[in-house]
């Protein structure tokens, strides 16, 4: 099967919520359980559920299997480039996202730290000064980079502003 954003989509996901006094785990929805029970008086754990012994909760696990599937990380980050301003790097990104393109790095943190650790600015052969003055005037950004050969793509996004993009050097 050819790789599209359609076979991609991956299934949903959902933090596990246990009810110790009756040691039965849940999935987490939005302020409930997917079964209807009130969040408030339950433990709410960073694995997901369905990924420990304790006995799950038939209803929340039905829920689960019916539930919706989620883009993949390549189409949402397809989705957020989109608002990148229109450049031949820009259609690049995009069909190599569309394509199927690997994500080496997906970090969201405080723009200083990413630029130190993760930007690499210096490795850049196209969109460095772009990307040093959006991380230089953010406090926090996303940073994304897709594998590609013809020089790894870099994609830098403040919060609520359009993404800026760079290219490694192959
Ligand atoms: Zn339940």
């Amino acid at each position: 099967m050819t790789w599209s954003f359609a076979t991609a989509r991956v299934p949903a996901t959902f933090a596990a919520a246990i009810d110790e006094q009756a040691n039965i785990e849940h999935a987490a929805g939005d302020g409930q359980t997917l079964c209807g029970l009130d969040l408030a008086r339950m433990e709410i754990y960073r694995h997901l559920f369905g990924g420990r012994s304790t006995p799950n909760c038939p209803d929340c696990a039905a829920a689960v299997a019916a539930a919706p599937t989620e883009p993949s990380y390549q189409e949402r980050l397809h989705d957020r480039v989109l608002a990148a301003e229109p450049s031949r790097l820009r259609d690049d990104l995009l069909a190599a996202l569309r394509g199927g393109a690997e994500l080496r790095l997906g970090i969201n943190g405080p723009a200083a730290g990413i630029t130190r650790h993760y930007a690499q600015l210096d490795r850049l052969a196209e969109g460095r000064e772009t990307l040093a003055a959006a991380l230089s005037t953010a406090t926090r950004v996303i940073i994304n980079e897709v594998v590609d050969g013809g020089g790894d793509f870099v994609v830098v996004q403040a919060d609520g502003a359009p993404p800026v993009l760079g290219r490694r050097s192959a």
